[in-house]
């Protein structure tokens, strides 16, 4: 059998990883700035989520949800506490689009109403209701979608008011940092007034920290910037550092009941020793305040390169704009320096999601690459 062919691949298949490195078959070492468009939040195959997830696959590999399982007690506990979010009720599923989909279903429940307001660049997921929410010419969304979704501008309060007010719309679902979309972020004051408006039209505001979250803002949310209280929160990627693992925190305004929402594999026991494994690590090796200073760091290095026309993001969740598109720029630095980065829908965009442990020597590897390919390119 031959594989779907939907990816177009570079020519590096990482056989081992540790820390910011991956290696190839032949033993190159690579400086990964992308850790598979940020899951890498710990650092690969640090040594704690090694042993976490040995230890627990020699009890118990997998039970379904059926049954009671203690570990996702002690991780909403734990998720609570360091995420500042203990008001609020976790659902775990696998992966960000799954938890968006959740997310979006509970916010129709709650309201008993089906529209969906989203953002023009946002990105949810390539499931059905979330590719639905997704703004990507790209991205194909199936032919029978039943959810109608409205996309907005960012930061058009205007419109958001005026569709709002039409009664219709069960959830406004945003990313406090656009990812694939390319680092526009909403501002302070639209993040505020869409709440308000939520609330006043019942409707559930949704902050899709799938990408953001776990630390990688420099706040464990990136919408802790702001003084605002999402109802529902979708988190994955790097809560489980490379172990598909999602989840949605709602609020604890919303009920629950028996049925409401459900999931084969959601929350299994290998899932909670990663997501646990990983939020001990963020805890112990004060991972949060090495994400906002290694983020200065890199910014104070970059601002000496004339070619970069705009840093966008925050903490360690940062995109270079220059005034070219970045496509060749990329390959330079993956096969002359054997640096990973990504790129976005803008084009001309460099993505930097280093692991949240990175330091300045490895900064100022990257800083030194880049300048040499700026100019081989
Ligand atoms: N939401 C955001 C903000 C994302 O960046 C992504 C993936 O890039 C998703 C949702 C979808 O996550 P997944 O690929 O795990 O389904």
């Amino acid at each position: 059998m031959k594989l779907f062919d939907v990816y177009p691949l570079y020519n590096v298949e990482p056989t081992k990883a540790e820390g910011c490195y991956v290696f190839d078959k032949e033993g190159k070492k690579y400086l990964d700035l992308y850790g598979g468009h940020a899951v890498i939040s710990i650092g690969h195959s640090h040594p704690h989520y090694v042993k976490s997830l040995k230890d627990q696959l020699d009890k118990i590999g997998f039970y379904s949800n059926s049954i009671q399982n203690s570990l996702q007690l002690k991780l909403a506990e734990s998720l609570g506490r360091i995420s500042g979010c203990e008001d609020y009720q976790l659902f775990l599923c696998n992966s960000g689009a799954e938890a968006n989909e959740n997310a979006l279903k509970v916010a129709s429940f709650v309201t008993g109403k089906s529209k969906v307001i989203a953002f023009e660049n946002g990105f949810h997921g390539r499931t059905s209701a979330a590719v639905a929410a997704t703004h990507n010419p790209k991205i194909q969304a199936p032919i029978n979608n039943q959810q109608e979704v409205v996309f907005l501008p960012l930061n058009d309060i205007n419109k958001v008011k005026s569709e709002l007010a039409k009664n219709e719309t069960c959830a406004v679902i945003i990313e406090p940092i656009q990812g694939v979309g390319g680092l526009d972020m909403p501002e302070a004051k639209f993040i505020k007034e869409v709440e308000s408006l939520c609330k006043q039209y019942d409707t559930m505001l949704i902050l899709d920290e799938v990408q953001s979250g776990f630390g990688r803002s420099g706040k464990f949310f990136a919408h802790q910037y702001w003084d605002i209280k999402p109802d529902i929160i979708s988190i994955a990627k790097g809560m489980g550092n490379g172990f598909p693992v999602g989840g949605i925190l709602i609020s604890d305004t919303i009920e629950a009941s028996y049925g409401m929402l459900g999931t084969t594999f959601g929350g299994n026991h290998l899932a909670c020793a990663a997501t646990q494994a990983v939020l001990d690590v963020i805890e112990e090796e004060g991972l949060i305040e090495n994400t906002n200073e290694m983020g200065a760091y890199l910014k104070e290095k970059l601002a000496n390169i004339s070619q970069i026309k705009q840093i966008k993001g925050s903490g360690l969740m940062l995109g270079l704009e220059f005034d070219f598109e970045i496509a060749n720029l990329r390959r330079i630095l993956i096969y002359d320096y054997q640096i990973f980065t990504g790129g976005s829908a803008n084009k001309k965009l460099l993505r930097i999601l280093p692991p949240l442990t990175i330091t300045k020597k490895k900064i100022d590897l990257f800083v030194v690459a880049l300048q040499k390919a700026l100019i081989t390119d």
